[in-house]
């Protein structure tokens, strides 16, 4: 029998992965024009890093992650997410004494051990962005409008982008306080996990996907009505500042975002497309994170985007794979090797040059050369090796004209036209 694949973690094929490198693409191109460096962190860290950033009674620490002990007894982990390993980076190379302001991207597999389905896997992945040392609503308004310039670059059209306020440790204890009274009277009606959420982190429960819960929380109370002054003022001026940019925005008091670290500005870009997997991209502000974990007391703000999830909503406007340039069609030993040489001396003056090597008729070879989509195909058979003169196939028109082999590289490199 042979050996499978790990479920819930899938291979990414040709065909597939032109639609990740456009998006990979287009992130690297968006991102640097908004000033981010990109930054790779390893994918294993150590458990505690997550412990304490993620937090001890998120979903994500309590099942979600792939931990294990090495030949040293060591407690590793797969990284669930990014923000905390670029945080760890960050504090260790001590980043903030090279410029106090840091804009990092990061891009790359995470793992979670979920239920897999569309959407959803074990081995996934993330582009993420992250900025450091601003605490001005100016700089939450850029990351959300880099955020939804991507999405337009490369053309995900059906998302919008919802924010809310998660408040500071000032205001959000009077927000648990008044939530937990609330949801008091109405245990019964949430699921198991809510009902343990309620001792341990009482705010999940309000984005419990559970219909129950939903239910059973409508009327609850808002968290934007607790925000202290500050907040208030931090969460309207970034209103007004989206606003001034033009990035169109709706409020949703109702999201609470999985992770403990977040305050103040939360985010999420949803899509009506994807069924339960409607978050594309989701993040937040993590004004208390970087000194949590052991650094100086900056403030940082950034998202994470599933790259599965975006290139399930590109779907059918999959970009083209590359098509060759130019496909040889040889007959026989002499022509063969002729075009083996002229083959690799074109891929190295950058056209993308293909031929056949089983010895096949003309006829397979045109056929090989149309699934190909080769533009064009040059055939070389005796007669043709004979008089020096090839015959050169413009595939879309079907037209044919005959040319010189001597200066042919110099002919297709330079004085043909380009093929459509
Ligand atoms: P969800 O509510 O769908 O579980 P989340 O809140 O756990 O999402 P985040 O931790 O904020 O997600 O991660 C940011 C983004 O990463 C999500 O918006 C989603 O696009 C993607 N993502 C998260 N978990 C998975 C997964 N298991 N498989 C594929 N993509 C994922
Ligand atoms: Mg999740």
């Amino acid at each position: 029998m042979s050996i499978t694949g790990i479920k819930g973690m899938n291979d990414i094929l040709p065909g597939e992965v032109e639609t990740w490198q456009f998006l990979e693409e287009q992130a690297r191109r968006i991102f640097s024009l908004y000033g981010f460096s990109e930054i790779r962190v390893p994918v294993v860290e150590k458990t505690e890093l997550f412990q304490r950033s993620i937090g001890e009674t998120t979903d994500i620490v309590e099942k979600e992650m792939y931990t294990f002990r090495d030949k040293s007894d060591n407690s590793l982990t797969l990284r669930p997410e990014g923000t905390a390993p670029v945080m760890r980076a960050f504090i260790q190379n001590k980043l903030h004494t090279r410029d106090p302001i840091a804009k990092l991207y990061y891009m790359g597999p995470m793992f979670r051990y979920e239920r897999p389905q569309k959407g959803r896997y074990r081995q996934f992945h993330q582009i993420g962005a992250e900025v450091i040392g601003v605490e001005d609503p100016k700089i939450d308004a850029q990351v959300l409008t880099m955020l939804a310039h991507y999405f337009e670059a490369v053309g995900i059209t059906d998302v919008e982008l919802q924010i809310n306020s998660l408040g500071c440790p000032e205001c959000r204890p009077g927000y648990r306080q008044a939530l937990t009274a609330f949801l008091e009277d109405r245990l019964e009606a949430l699921c198991e996990d809510c009902r343990r959420r309620y001792r341990t982190n009482p705010l999940r429960v309000v984005d419990c996907k559970v219909p129950g819960c939903k239910e059973a929380t409508v009327g609850a109370p808002s968290v934007l009505d607790h925000l202290c002054g500050d907040c208030t003022e931090h969460f309207t001026r970034v209103q007004e500042h989206l606003r001034e940019v033009g990035t169109a925005f709706s409020i949703n008091a109702r999201m609470v975002r999985g992770l403990d670290y977040y305050t103040k500005t939360t985010f999420e870009m949803v899509t009506g497309s994807l069924g339960s997997q409607n978050a594309v991209a989701a993040g937040g502000r993590y004004d208390g994170l970087i000194k949590d974990l052991g650094g100086p007391p900056l403030p940082g703000i950034g998202f994470a985007m599933g790259v599965e999830r975006l290139a399930l909503m590109k779907g059918e406007a999959r970009i083209e794979a590359a098509r060759p340039d130019l496909f040889l069609a040889a007959l026989g030993e002499e022509a063969s090797r002729y075009a083996f040489a002229l083959m690799s001396r074109l891929q190295r003056r950058g056209l993308r040059t293909e031929m056949d090597y089983e010895g096949k008729s003309l006829k397979a070879q045109l056929r090989r050369a149309d699934k190909l989509m080769a533009k064009r195909v040059l055939i070389l058979g005796e007669d043709e090796m004979a008089s020096r003169q090839g015959q050169l196939r413009t595939m879309e028109t079907s037209t044919q004209e005959s040319v010189p082999l001597d200066g042919i590289e110099e002919f297709l490199v330079v004085a043909a036209p380009p093929a459509p």
